[in-house]
């Protein structure tokens, strides 16, 4: 039921998200009722199922892109947890991740244009302020790529972006236990398209990787090569 979970306010949005099964977890759902779309996506209609624009040639992702995030890290993003969100674009996701740590938990949200972490910082502080005076989340600048060792490792990494291929820092940077989400880009003949993969780290540090759907994200590259991208 993707792409038809269109509300017109947070709550009937969400609720249309449990009903299509996207929404998964109880904890996901508090998350995302507590974290309001309208401040992060100052479009018209901002409940609408579908990835809108923020700027700087990319988007916030759809309703249910977000859902699926959260109720696949549900169980890594529990009280006192560390997350870090790379391409953390709007803000919006870091947010809900926020919520789901508590306030002994950490969010890092790692993005590559500086107009966005301003305009994330500024979406954070109108919905939910105490996120940022508590330092429970925290915007960076830098290439998402490498991941950001200074608070690794993480219980819960997600990425808004997708990579040509699994960056191997991330997966250095989960701790044992910790699961990773990323799209990645996957070639068959002429065809291109992107699978949504989840890694998982044991206790011991062994590493299992699934492919969990095919999916549309926005790339994640450098700078000035989604500058010059127009296609968004
Ligand atoms: N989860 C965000 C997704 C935004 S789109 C949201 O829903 O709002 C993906 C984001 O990744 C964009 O903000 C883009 O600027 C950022 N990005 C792309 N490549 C990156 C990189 N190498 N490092 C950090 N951020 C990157």
């Amino acid at each position: 039921m993707a792409w038809h979970c269109n509300g017109t306010t947070n709550q009937e949005m969400v609720t249309k998200l449990k009903d299509a099964g996207i929404l998964a977890t109880d904890r996901a759902e508090a998350a995302m009722l507590a974290v309001d779309r309208a401040k992060y996506c100052h479009e018209s209609d901002p409940y609408l199922d579908r990835p809108r624009r923020i700027g700087y040639n990319v988007t916030i992702s759809a309703p249910h892109m977000h859902a699926y995030a959260l109720s696949i890290l549900s169980d890594q993003l529990v009280d006192g947890a560390k997350a870090l969100d790379v391409g953390s674009g709007s803000g919006y996701l870091s947010a809900c991740m926020a919520f789901m740590v508590g306030s002994r938990g950490r969010v890092i949200g790692i993005e590559h244009i500086p107009e966005l972490i301003e305009i994330s910082t500024r979406n954070v502080r109108e919905d939910c302020p105490h996120f940022l005076k508590e330092g429970r989340i925290r915007f960076v600048v830098g290439d998402g790529r490498l991941g950001y060792t200074d608070e690794a490792p993480y219980n819960a990494i997600h990425v808004g972006a997708a990579a040509d291929t699994l960056p191997q820092e991330l997966i250095d940077q989960l701790a044992p236990g910790g699961r990773l989400i990323c799209p990645v880009v996957a070639i068959q003949g002429f065809q291109r398209f992107q699978d949504l993969l989840q890694v998982d780290k044991s206790a011991d540090g062994a590493i299992t990787k699934k492919k969990l759907m095919q999916v549309s994200y926005v790339p994640l590259t450098d700078p000035t090569t989604q500058l010059r991208n127009t296609n968004v």
